[in-house]
């Protein structure tokens, strides 16, 4: 062990008593607290919670998740740090003992007791936890010589009452009484107004080539899934890739946003080769996606939701967030949030939960998500599946609504009706080869186009 460590001297406070340490564990408790609580509502910190349903999603609007998950492992060892040095000059002798592997224990027995979805779990496990060894500490000895094994017993019987009773954890259940208690003020309180809007990239000219498929090739083993494609996509159209299930559309997609790699060929967006891009450097060159089977955060609400897609258009890193210093550059964020689902017909659900949405709204809601990239490109992967009639209809308004706004637009659809009204031009595949392409009424009447789809349920 060491010993001999001084007390806490901050100016000429010596902080040698409990009463006073006490006060400084506490201020510190609270900073931390703080920061925690800024960071998580930040731009930054949403990207945090996005994490938790995977990296994909946030990749595709150009957010980093390994550095993001390093940064928050040094911001964790910082906390941990902060908590080590008080408790070293608090006991002013510090040994291995109190960091066995029964502390790691002690950690997850907090966590799983408080919950881990809320901030204020944390502190509610932590003070359960040491609450309860205290008093059990001063009680047991009174019945018992054996105060140690009923003390484990006792943590052990609630560990396991809280794991099958409340799964979420004591926070749970607080949280939500909170949140009804807190939801009315919320849905009335206005956005803030910021001072200017987000920066808007520059359009490329309507009519000019936007994207260039050059001799495309997708192996997977044996099987060639897209076999020799190419064609052009300008800006200001919108553009339909249609084919039969299995017919390599997907595929297709899957290599013009980065997230598969081309075996042969070459893709070009905007005059530059994107063949050894990233999906995230794609994604910041201005090419929005969205999910064939939808990727939403269902506990964030549809505005936080929306202003994921933003993120690559804030500046502001976690020193900003954590203290509290980007509300400017939030109000921009949440006003431009506000703004795309207005544009999709959401704007009056912006404060309910993702998760309640039904499937076709959820897709409504990814293509305003989508549109607060600030793409140059959109590119949907089978927007009208499992959609209702009704819905079909509202998604082709919207769509040639953005066509209007000069959106380009690449729609990847099994369902040949849905994109014949809406499209300027289509690209037909199957078997992983394009076999027609023009405007819908040429690639209509083509007779290897109807044979394809002759036999499939469209
Ligand atoms: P579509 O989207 O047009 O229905 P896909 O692009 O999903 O078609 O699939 C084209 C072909 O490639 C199919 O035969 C499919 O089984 C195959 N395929 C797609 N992804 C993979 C993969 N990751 N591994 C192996 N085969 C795949
Ligand atoms: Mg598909």
């Amino acid at each position: 062990g060491i010993d001999g460590i001084p007390p806490i001297r901050l100016g000429p406070w010596l902080l040698n008593e409990s009463s006073t340490v006490f006060v400084l564990i506490w201020l510190t408790v609270l900073a931390g607290w703080w920061f925690a609580y800024n960071l998580l509502g930040s731009r930054v910190g949403r990207t945090i919670r996005a994490l938790r349903g995977g990296a994909v999603l946030m990749a595709s609007f150009g957010s980093d998740a390994f550095r993001l998950r390093l940064t928050l492992f040094v911001l964790a060892s910082g906390y941990a740090t902060l908590a080590g040095w008080l408790f070293a000059h608090t006991h002013r002798y510090v040994s291995h003992t109190p960091f066995s592997l029964h502390a790691s224990i002690d950690y997850v027995f907090m966590m799983v007791v408080g919950g881990m979805a809320q901030l204020g779990s944390a502190l509610l496990g932590s003070t359960v936890y040491i609450g309860l060894n205290n008093f059990l500490q001063d009680l047991l000895p009174l019945f018992t010589n054996r105060g140690a094994q009923v003390n484990s017993l006792v943590f052990a019987l609630l560990f396991l009452l809280i794991l099958e009773r409340m799964p979420g954890g004591i926070g749970r259940p607080l949280a939500r009484l909170a949140a009804k208690w807190r939801k009315p003020r919320h849905i009335n309180t206005e956005l803030p107004v910021p001072s200017a809007a987000l920066t808007e990239r520059t359009m490329p000219e309507a009519g000019s080539l936007l994207l260039r498929v050059d001799g495309a090739v997708r192996r997977f083993g044996g099987l060639v899934a897209v076999n020799k494609v190419s064609f052009d996509i300008r800006a200001g159209e919108i553009v339909g890739l249609i084919g039969p299930n299995g017919a390599g559309k997907s595929t297709m997609f899957n290599l013009l946003t980065g997230t598969l790699a081309l075996s042969e060929g070459n893709v070009q967006f905007l005059g530059q080769s994107i063949k050894a891009l990233t999906q995230r450097q794609i994604a910041l060159r201005g090419v929005a996606r969205t999910f064939q089977h939808v990727k939403l955060r269902p506990a964030m609400t549809l505005l936080e939701n929306v202003a994921l897609g933003a993120h690559a258009r804030g500046r502001c890193g976690l020193w900003r967030g954590g203290l509290g210093l980007d509300q400017e550059e939030e109000a921009r964020i949440m006003a431009e949030a506000m703004r795309q689902l207005a544009r999709v017909g959401l704007a009056d659900r912006a404060y309910e939960l993702a998760g309640s949405l039904p499937l076709g709204t959820q897709r409504l809601l990814e293509i305003a998500r989508a549109l607060a990239s600030d793409p140059v490109l959109i590119m949907l992967d089978e927007p009208a599946a499992g959609l209702r009639l009704l819905e079909k209809q509202a998604l082709a308004r919207l769509l040639s609504a953005l066509r209007t706004e000069g959106v380009t637009v690449l729609v990847v659809e099994h369902d040949m009706e849905f994109v014949m009204s809406l499209v300027d031009r289509i690209v037909v595949m199957n078997f992983g080869s394009k076999i027609a392409e023009g405007r819908p009424e040429e690639v209509r009447s083509d007779p290897e186009v109807q044979a394809a789809y002759l036999g499939s349920d469209v």
